[in-house]
């Protein structure tokens, strides 16, 4: 059978080459054609969705045996909650996101959504439940209008205005020439990485998931993009349940919780502030980030200057 090795910042180049594709998550294994692992169990049920709490109770995870990933990792992201998961590069932190669209069966412990044990219910209601606002988006050869519909393919053009609105990407898709009509995509308007994120989260909020993830991007965007996604993204998570994984630290601050995975379990736990008065791990990472960006910053200037 094949191994499947799933990025959450999706397969760019599957996609590319699919005219009409799915872009959402659920859709993934038909796309790519291959074989999951993971199917229905026998009597699978479908997902009941409620507030939306997510809990992971002792779960043990390895891709490989002779190489455990996660280790008796429990936490909790209560309904409405946000919960940011950071680390270093390769302590795990994707595998949590793909654990929870049950890519991957753990090996020992239990997630459960709403109190069912998602090895239980079927796939298509799970990850119907989740979405998802991955760090690389690909748009379909189509309207802007088309893209933003997507994620609720009954909504209005009111709706789906309202929705860009939030995802702070009305006023750029006003600046084109055909508006909402305009075509993006391989074929269409190249538009930013910022963008194109923004185009996503409209999906996002259109779509109205009980639980969400967010893939913060693992590069940094220039200061007036990042701050117009974390707007964006504040108007998706709000109020619901919401799971950010974080490789850099951008997003994390104003979350309810932060967990510091280190070697598959958690390091440190705590608020943003709670966590930068333990001076430990986060901390460091904190400081270390800060002063990359001020590095950062300083060369952008300098090569404006020559
Ligand atoms: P980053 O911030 O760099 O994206 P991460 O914390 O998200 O890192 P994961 O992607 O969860 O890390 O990977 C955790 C570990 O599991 C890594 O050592 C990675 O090499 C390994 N890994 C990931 N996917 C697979 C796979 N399909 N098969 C085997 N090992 C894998």
């Amino acid at each position: 059978m094949i191994q499947l090795y799933m990025p959450l910042n999706f397969i760019g180049s599957v996609y590319r080459d699919i005219k009409q594709g799915l872009i959402d998550v659920e859709e993934m294994f038909s796309l790519l054609e291959v074989e999951a692992d993971i199917k229905d169990r026998p009597g699978a049920v479908p997902l009941r969705t409620a507030k939306g709490e997510i809990i992971f109770e002792h779960v043990d995870f390895a891709y490989d045996k002779e190489r455990p990933i996660l280790r008796d990792l429990s936490f909790r992201v209560p309904s409405g909650k946000t919960v940011a998961i950071v680390g270093p590069s390769g302590a795990g932190k994707s595998t949590i996101s793909r654990l929870l669209f049950r890519f991957y069966d753990v090996s020992a412990g239990r997630i459960l959504v709403d109190g069912q044990d998602i090895a239980g219910v079927t796939q298509k209601t799970l990850r119907a439940a989740i979405g998802m606002v991955p760090q690389d988006t690909v748009l379909f050869n189509d309207t802007v209008r088309y893209n933003i519909r997507y994620g609720r393919p009954e909504a209005s053009d009111e709706e789906v205005e309202d929705a860009a609105r939030l995802a702070q990407v009305h006023s750029f898709v006003m600046t084109l020439p055909k508006g909402y009509e305009a075509l993006v995509g391989e074929r269409g308007l190249k538009l930013s990485g910022g963008e194109k994120q923004r185009v996503s989260i409209a999906r996002t909020i259109l779509k109205s998931p009980p639980i969400l993830i967010l893939d913060e991007a693992t590069s940094a965007l220039d200061s007036m993009t990042e701050r117009e996604i974390q707007t964006a993204l504040g108007q998706v998570s709000r109020n619901r349940t919401t799971l950010v994984i974080a490789h850099r630290l951008t997003t994390v601050v104003e979350a309810d919780e932060i967990i510091v995975l280190e070697h598959g379990g958690i390091a440190e736990r705590g608020t943003h502030g709670e966590l930068l008065k333990q001076r430990g791990l986060y901390a460091a990472m904190w400081n270390r980030q800060r002063e990359a960006d001020e590095a950062r910053r300083k060369l952008a200037d300098i090569e404006h200057e020559e």
